[in-house]
């Protein structure tokens, strides 16, 4: 008889860059600061992440920090998404008033996924494959915060 193991995955999925990667990120998140989307490449199989990344999830080639940084454009394409009535930044509040919807957006000339809001949107104007572009902060400081979301364009 073989044995079965069942994970069960109850609870909340904290959808923000909550981790802090060093200078990677720092260097993503000043790019903010003049409302520009900045990844990097691997060297290696010039696979390109943003956000950026210190080893290359395709080939675990080093991504040296002096160089392989590539200005991306703040458009991109929605590969998902999810509505959900709680806040996603902060897990321990209740349910807020209206559901959000919570979209995973690839960046164009990027190969991997950001989380951010879907912002003037209703679930029936929703479509994968759909082109969104970032909706910027008036004034922005350099961190996640400075996109408010992404907008349908
Ligand atoms: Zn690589």
């Amino acid at each position: 008889m073989s044995e079965k193991i069942i994970v069960a995955n109850k609870g909340f999925v904290r959808a923000e860059f909550s981790f802090w990667v060093g200078r990677y990120m720092d260097k993503f998140y000043d790019a903010f600061e003049n409302k520009k989307i900045i990844g990097n490449k691997c060297p290696k199989c010039e696979k390109r992440f943003v956000p950026p990344r210190k080893i290359c999830g395709e080939c675990y080639e080093e991504i040296i920090f002096d160089k392989n940084w590539v200005d991306l454009p703040d458009t991109g394409i929605l590969l998902n998404y999810t509505i959900t009535p709680y806040k996603v930044t902060d897990r321990t509040s209740r349910k807020v008033k209206k559901s959000q919807i919570i979209g995973m957006i690839q960046i164009e000339g990027s190969d991997t996924a950001i989380v951010y809001k879907l912002l003037n949107m209703e679930p029936e104007d929703i479509s994968l494959g759909m082109k969104v572009k970032a909706e910027w902060e008036e004034k922005p400081i350099g961190n996640s915060a400075d996109i408010k979301g992404f907008v349908k364009i």
